[in-house]
């Protein structure tokens, strides 16, 4: 059994991400500085601590596993602040593989689609560089996580510690928060609530939707796995790729709402398609997604349903 932290994991996958590993039998210390999080995520648990700080700041215990998911993810949310953002990712990360380090533990960083930017191939496999603006509202994430990946192979390579990093594509599900300002959230709490549904430029752009058990699983796969040498970051993703107004119609299908559809404007460098190639997730770690949009989205809005009830 291991000891595990859990930076971020008062947040939507770190929450759920705890709860599996409390399930496999593992003691977890959740490290949050609850910008997103909240510790209501989580339950009471005799082998689960709730620590809150700030990993740009460090932490020290003795612990075998890092599960590095700390840092905002919805583009409003991590726009606020775009300096914290990349502090976050550079020293937050840093601070995390010198905890690995001094531990013997093995670090894990969850990365993203981001680090492809807009991209100009399509599906992204993890040999493609990405099309990034190293400037716009979208860099202090999108540089950010760059820096954090080059960090963990600096650290691989030159100070022999153990990493794995996952490229996390869109992922949704129960416990995001109803004000996370992402897709799934916006348009299941708008649908539910009866307002328009905000269609941000054409609609025309691409997701690929991954249902949070799925990916949470694969995290853990990947963490665990030796064999073959996980020595280069994995994609984690549905490849099912949809146009943002067949996911709104999705929506609206499954709450059975009347809810317009309008269209608001187009963030800046909002990348055109996302689609992930999974290959290797499936030759490294045997894992593809088994959650349809269809069946993911349903047991969303159910959770935000009762959600927003008792708000
Ligand atoms: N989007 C939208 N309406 C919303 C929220 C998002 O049309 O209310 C679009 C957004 O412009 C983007 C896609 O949905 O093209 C996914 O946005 P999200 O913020 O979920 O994450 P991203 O994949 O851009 O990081």
């Amino acid at each position: 059994m291991w000891n595990a932290l859990v930076t971020g994991g008062a947040g939507f996958l770190g929450s759920h991400l705890s709860r599996l590993l409390l399930d496999q039998g593992h003691s977890v210390v959740v490290l949050d500085d609850l910008s997103t999080g909240s510790f209501t995520n989580l339950p009471d648990h005799p082998r689960l601590t709730k620590v809150k700080g700030d990993v740009a700041r460090g932490w020290e215990g003795k612990v075998d596993r890092i599960y590095h998911l700390a840092c905002p993810a919805s583009p409003p949310k991590y726009q606020i602040d775009p300096v914290k953002t990349l502090d976050t990712n550079y020293q937050g990360t840093r601070n995390m593989l010198e905890l690995a380090l001094r531990s013997g533990a093995r670090l894990l960083l969850t990365s993203t689609s981001e680090i492809y930017g807009d991209p100009q191939v399509s599906p992204q496999a993890e040999t493609y560089w990405g099309n990034v603006n190293t400037f716009g509202p979208r860099s202090c994430y999108d540089e950010g996580k760059r820096v954090a990946e080059s960090l963990c192979y600096a650290y691989s390579r030159y100070r022999q510690a153990d990493v794995r990093v996952a490229r996390i594509f869109n992922t949704y599900g129960p416990f995001m928060a109803p004000d996370d300002g992402r897709v799934v959230t916006n348009f299941i709490s708008q649908a539910l609530e009866g307002k328009p549904i905000t269609i941000y430029g054409s609609g025309n752009q691409t997701r690929s939707l991954c249902y949070v058990d799925d990916l949470i699983r694969g995290l853990n796969l990947l963490m665990e796995s030796t064999s073959p040498p996980v020595d280069a970051p994995v994609n984690l993703g549905n490849p099912n790729e949809m146009t943002i107004r067949q996911i709104a119609e999705l929506v609206l299908e499954l709450t059975g709402s009347n809810s317009p559809l309008i269209e608001c404007p187009l963030p800046q460098d909002d990348p055109k398609q996302r689609c992930p190639d999974i290959s290797r997730a499936y030759e490294w770690l045997g894992w593809r997604p088994m959650v349809s949009a269809r069946d993911g989205i349903k047991r969303t809005c159910d959770y935000f349903e009762g959600a927003l009830r008792l708000s």
